[in-house]
């Protein structure tokens, strides 16, 4: 698989998605440790919607 990159939805940093490090929860969603604020946070793989276009950077 590919590796992904999403944002946090804890401290909006990117963080690169890898294999051995997210656990499937579904087809759909993922669930890994953020490797900058530490926590465990939810993703989607869903690639439809407001979120398609990819993560934005902040300022
Ligand atoms: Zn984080």
């Amino acid at each position: 698989m590919a590796t992904l990159v999403r944002t946090c939805p804890k401290c909006r940093k990117l963080m690169w998605v890898k294999d051995e490090q997210m656990t499937s929860l579904n087809d759909s969603t993922i669930r890994m440790t953020c490797p900058h604020c530490r926590q465990l946070v939810r993703l989607s793989l869903v690639t439809q919607g407001e979120n398609a276009a990819g993560p934005k950077m902040g300022h």
